[in-house]
């Protein structure tokens, strides 16, 4: 029997350790009704209750093919919403803290997107020179953009794929919201660095000229991921000075000097991946969130290998730690007692056209 839904203030000062215990209880509750998705930069006292672990890529193909009931997403809103594009109708996607979102995201909207669309039209015919490509890290309406203008998503596993794509559609892309891995994406293709300039949404005509328009290939969004940003080479410097066998691997969300003095760059499963299979006592600096490089170096131990984090201050993605015990167990709590709590749901006409730029890039990649 349903009953009135629980006040998250009740939650608000509870201890952790409590909150552990009530999280199990209202799994045990819900049983297979209930899985948890959850992404590599959580927190470790809610990231052990996920069913499913990965990078934004891995946990969207996990989607399509879930049977329960709830979906709760230990991850940010832009997650969220893909899982309910892709997941059932009658299944409910809910994200425990409805603050948790990207602030890279947040850099991109859909009013800035379209008065762009506006702008570059005045130079070229869009539709047919530009590919619109948009990092996953993105709202649903942005994807819906793409989607209606002949264009795809990426994620930072398949970002060379993609971009191949939209040259083989049109010979431009737009590429947004992150200039970095747009960047670094462009240039493992030969994309000379002067045919990618950035496109900054708040300038008129995005702070370039027409014929830098007409000869650019890329046009990279002016957007960044804050955590990725504060790696920097002088880091990567100190670590090679103390350690000259060591290897330096980073995410593409990093800044161009970064990848570029970096022995390996790829996503973060590439990452776990490359890190795990190396030979036991390597030395690593890994340039990406805290949560997931504190984990690896605790799994890595054992082996005898050193996982150094890549920056001297905390790295964490502030939005993602908005997903702590408190919320999690309040929201399942709910879930168990049959109340529903923050749904993300996207609107029907949105979701469609997102749901075809991510089939896009699920069959290209
Ligand atoms: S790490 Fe950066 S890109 Fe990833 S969710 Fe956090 S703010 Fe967004």
């Amino acid at each position: 029997m349903q009953t009135a839904t629980i006040q998250f203030d009740k939650f608000q000062a509870a201890k952790d350790d409590d909150c552990q215990a009530r999280i199990l209880a209202a799994r045990e509750k819900l049983g297979k009704r209930l899985v948890i998705l959850g992404h590599h930069y959580q927190h470790e006292s809610v990231y052990r209750h996920a069913d499913y672990t990965g990078d934004s890529l891995k946990l969207s193909k996990y989607c399509d093919s879930l049977d329960a009931e709830y979906i709760v997403f230990l991850g940010v809103h832009f997650m969220a919403e893909v899982a309910d594009i892709l997941s059932r109708p009658e299944q409910i996607v809910v994200l425990p803290d409805l603050a948790a979102g990207c602030s890279m995201a947040d850099m991109a909207n859909l009013a800035k997107v379209e008065r762009s669309y506006r702008e570059l039209s005045k130079v070229l015919d869009f539709d047919q020179t530009i590919t619109p490509v948009t990092y996953i890290n993105s709202a649903a309406d942005l994807k819906a953009f793409c989607g209606e203008h002949g264009g795809i998503v990426c994620t930072s596993t398949n970002a060379p794929k993609i971009l191949e794509w939209g040259f083989s559609q049109r010979e431009k892309i737009l590429f947004f919201p992150d200039q970095h891995l747009g960047r670094w994406s462009g240039y493992k293709m030969g994309i000379p660095l002067e045919q990618m300039p950035v496109w900054d949404p708040d300038l008129p005509m995005g702070g370039l000229t027409a014929q830098q328009i007409k000869d650019a290939k890329i046009l990279l969004w002016k957007g960044h991921c804050s955590v990725h940003q504060m790696f920097r080479k002088q880091n990567i410097d100190q670590f090679r000075a103390q350690h000259p066998d060591g290897k330096v691997i980073s995410h593409p969300e990093t800044a161009f000097e970064v990848c570029i003095n970096s022995d390996y760059v790829g996503s973060t499963e590439y990452i776990l991946r490359t890190v795990s299979e190396a030979e036991p006592g390597s030395k690593w600096l890994v340039g990406t969130e805290l949560n997931l490089v504190t984990r690896l170096a605790d799994e890595m131990k054992p082996q005898n290998k050193l996982v150094q984090f890549m920056s001297h201050v905390v790295c964490e993605c502030s939005t993602m730690a908005r997903i702590d015990p408190q919320h999690l167990a309040w929201c399942l709590e709910n879930l168990a007692e049959g109340n529903i709590v923050n749904q993300i749901k996207v609107p029907e006409h949105e979701a469609k056209l997102a749901k075809l730029t991510l089939d896009r890039m699920l069959a290209v990649s």
